[in-house]
């Protein structure tokens, strides 16, 4: 069998015409340009770029973007100050908040700073709390992508086994959660875990969120299986000396062989993750004015 390739970039090509369709339309309706803030502290290079591809895709759908660099020493209150001042904003409708943050600030007291309404991040405890207890919330951008392309892809998954590997905040709980509001059954899988091999074998989707090159394999996957590789792996190109390469978390040759459909990597989950941001950031500003949200954009 050779799986089907879930085309990640195209289908967030797509999110993000809807996204501007939409954007366009309330901007028509009602003159609100939904705003994103995005704060960065230091100067780490791959949150440089990550910022910087957060504007340029913020612009090109129409929405306004505003971003705050500070230095590396910035004090928590100033940075706590300057999320105040987002907060009261009435232009800004999501903030989001560049991780990782150098190591004197409190991550958690930061993101918890943030008004849920406009967390599109959905880290905030409260969204957390609501995603958890099946509340209309703010949905972290990546397992959301996730979830997109697996509705898309089997239309209903009330009833399917599902086993998430990795269950960080802000990846594996958050998308084991939405999978549960899905109706699947869900094992969450981690470092501890026995049997794994076995579990995933058993499942109809594999999400892998592990961060561990090629981990997962082909003898790990059931025949047929939907699989969803998180992973962003950066590893020593096997043929290019002095080269590197992007790996998923699955071993994507040996998977690709049973799997029904499968993620590659680059161009699966990952752009995915900028687009669900726009329609988090559409969202909460319909949310915040009584708009008519997206439709499918949402959990
Ligand atoms: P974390 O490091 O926070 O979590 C990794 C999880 O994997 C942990 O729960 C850990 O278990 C588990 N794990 C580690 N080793 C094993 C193992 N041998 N067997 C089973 N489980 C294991 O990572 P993130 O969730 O933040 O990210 C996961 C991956 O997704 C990374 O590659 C990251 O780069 C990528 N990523 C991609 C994004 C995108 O936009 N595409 C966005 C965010 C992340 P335990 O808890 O027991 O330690």
């Amino acid at each position: 069998m050779t799986a089907k390739i879930i085309d990640g970039k195209a289908f967030a090509t797509d999110v993000r015409a809807r996204v501007a369709k939409h954007v366009t339309m309330i901007k028509d309706e009602s003159g609100i340009t939904p705003g994103l803030a995005v704060v960065l502290v230091g100067e780490d290079p791959a949150s440089q770029v990550y910022v910087r591809n957060k504007h340029a895709s913020t612009i090109e759908v129409g929405m306004n973007s505003y971003e705050h660099r500070l230095d590396a020493d910035t004090s928590e209150e100033t940075l706590l100050a300057l999320i105040d001042q987002l907060n009261n904003d009435p232009n800004v409708h999501g903030i989001l908040c560049q991780l990782p943050l150098p190591d004197h600030l409190n991550e958690e007291l930061v993101i918890n700073s943030i008004i849920p309404s406009k967390d599109v991040d959905g880290f905030h405890i409260s969204n957390v709390g609501m995603l958890s207890t099946g509340q209309k919330s703010m949905v972290p951008c990546t397992p959301l992508g996730c979830l997109m392309m697996l509705r898309d892809h089997h239309g209903s998954l009330s009833g399917l086994n599902a086993v998430v590997v990795g269950r960080s905040n802000i990846v594996g709980k958050p998308m084991a959660n939405l999978l549960l509001r899905d109706s699947c059954t869900v094992t969450i899988a981690h470092s501890r875990t026995k049997n794994i091999e076995e579990l995933c074998r058993a499942a109809d989707i594999v999400v892998a969120a592990v961060g561990r090159p090629e981990m997962i394999t082909g003898d790990w996957i059931g025949k047929g299986a939907t699989v969803i590789d998180v992973g962003i792996n950066r590893i020593p190109h096997p043929e290019k000396e002095g080269k590197s390469k992007l790996v998923g978390d699955v071993h994507f040759a040996s998977a690709s062989e049973v799997a029904g459909a499968i993620t590659p990597v680059p161009g699966g989950v990952g752009p995915m993750t900028i687009a669900c941001l726009l329609a988090n950031t559409l969202t909460a500003c319909c949310r915040t004015h009584g708009l008519t949200e997206p439709e499918g954009l949402t959990a």
